[in-house]
């Protein structure tokens, strides 16, 4: 437009600068301003797009997220974290189990570096039992003047543990320089990336890792459910079954007045009662050891005396020495109902068995990996953070139990990269704008690391 013409006379460039000044403070304030709820139903589309403008870690996430990606059906979703951190310029691979392991060398001069694993998981818990393959749509929520992404309510979101993935796809670019944000490379050490299938249901993921093919001893998982949040103890799982066996069963019209009958459903009662239910030692770090009876089924008909019960029970323990306290309890309540039974009918018995599915777990809280993610959160954010003991198992619990090529074993620490809510349910949400925070907070650690050199 020539400075000539009558429509720049009626907008001298003064009043363009005001117009143009009076646009950008309009966006600005857009960007600000949460959605109101009224709005929500009418354009989740541009408020997403908006969201995954808003940093590329958010992008990576909503990409992820919209893949169902429940335990078992990781093939897709791999495929894609595989492409990019390729194109970030890791060496990533798949192991036999199918988990990605990539690797980062570190930046010319910081080789000697001490070596850092970071870790999350690719499967998700799916909402829809029946089609768990069922497409995810995001959603934005408002609620208390925080926007969130939720689902529509029909599937999980997979925030847990897409959250942690998207943070380390984004960091890796960030290392490389090869991220659309960030062209420089930014300073570090070794970086070694594990991204575990099958984590929500067997841990089989983290299991079959070959961890001797690692240099790390010391690991971040980003799949804690708060920013900020540093686990350093996770409680054990023990699965205990009780069940009586060989009653004689028999109808129960004509062989009811039978009085050395055993019925094999009131024995698992019987024993049921005196073991108890819920919390069964604390301490000021919280639940150090609980029981659960999670599943019971047994007989063959109404109108049959049950010959056959089982009992299941999940007990959780950060103190091997309480759960060996409380076995030893449930040993001498099945052995004493067992003698009372077996006083009537010679073959029956009650069988017990035990199977350890997770180590209990507990880092060093002085070490000085705990005190790097600290002084790396306050710097960033002013903030003390708090190691925390958490009543239930991760992957933590297997990697700490792990060694890496070196014969060291493994340090983990698992960390929250995003405020989560209401995880492994159809509520589940994300507070967007913290995975930024927690991002850069994983950040900060890698860079404090390579500023100091050795842990
Ligand atoms: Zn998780």
């Amino acid at each position: 437009m020539s400075p000539a013409s009558p429509f720049s006379r009626a907008f001298p460039p003064s009043r363009w600068r005001r117009l143009a000044a009076a646009i950008l403070l309009a966006a600005a304030c857009r960007a600000l301003i949460p959605i109101p709820a009224a709005a929500q139903s009418l354009d989740h589309g541009r408020t997403l797009a908006k969201i995954a403008g808003a940093d590329p870690v958010l992008a990576t996430m909503l990409e992820l997220i919209r893949i169902p990606s429940p335990s078992g059906h990781e093939e897709k979703i791999a495929g894609i974290i595989l492409k990019k951190l390729r194109a970030s310029g890791a060496a990533a691979r798949r192991d036999l189990f199918g988990n990605i392991v990539a690797r980062i060398p570190p930046s010319p001069g910081y080789e000697r570096v001490t070596p850092l694993m970071l870790a999350a998981h690719m499967d998700m818990v799916p909402g829809d039992k029946k089609n768990p393959l069922r497409p995810i749509r995001p959603r934005v929520l408002v609620l208390n003047k925080v926007e969130w992404i939720a689902s529509d309510g029909t599937t999980t979101l997979g925030g847990d543990n897409k959250a942690g993935v998207a943070a380390i796809v984004d960091i890796a670019g960030r290392l490389t320089g090869k991220h659309p944000a960030q062209r420089v490379p930014m300073k570090h050490g070794p970086v070694e990336i594990v991204i575990t299938r099958e984590e929500e249901t067997t841990v089989r993921g983290a299991k079959e890792l070959k961890t001797t093919e690692l240099r790390s001893k010391y690991a971040l998982l980003l799949d804690g459910d708060k920013l900020y949040e540093v686990v350093w103890e996770l409680a054990g799982a023990t699965e205990v079954t009780i069940r009586p066996r060989g009653a004689r069963g028999g109808h129960s019209g004509v062989d009811i007045h039978r009085r050395d009958n055993v019925n094999a459903i009131k024995v698992m009662s019987e024993i049921d009662v005196r073991i108890p239910q819920g919390v069964v030692k604390k301490n000021a770090r919280g639940v150090v050891t609980s029981i659960n009876a999670g599943l019971a089924e047994g007989g063959t008909a109404k109108n049959a005396i049950a010959p056959d019960a089982q009992i299941t029970y999940l007990i959780r323990s950060t103190d091997p020495a309480e759960e060996r306290k409380l076995l030893r309890a449930i040993r001498a309540v099945v052995s004493d109902v067992e003698r009372k039974h077996r006083a009537l009918q010679k073959s029956f018995r009650i069988e017990l068995e035990t199977k350890r599915l997770l180590p209990p777990w507990s880092a060093n809280t002085a070490s000085p990996f705990v005190k790097l993610v600290q002084e790396a959160a306050n710097r960033l954010s002013g903030r003390k953070v708090l190691p925390l003991s958490i009543h239930a198992g991760a992957e933590a619990n297997i990697y700490a139990n792990k060694k890496n090529a070196g014969g060291e074993i493994l340090q983990p620490l698992l960390l929250g990269v995003a405020n989560l809510h209401a995880i492994h349910t159809t509520k589940e949400r994300i507070a967007w704008r913290s995975l930024i925070r927690g991002r850069d907070w994983v950040l900060e650690t890698i860079r404090l690391l390579a500023e100091k050199g050795t842990l």
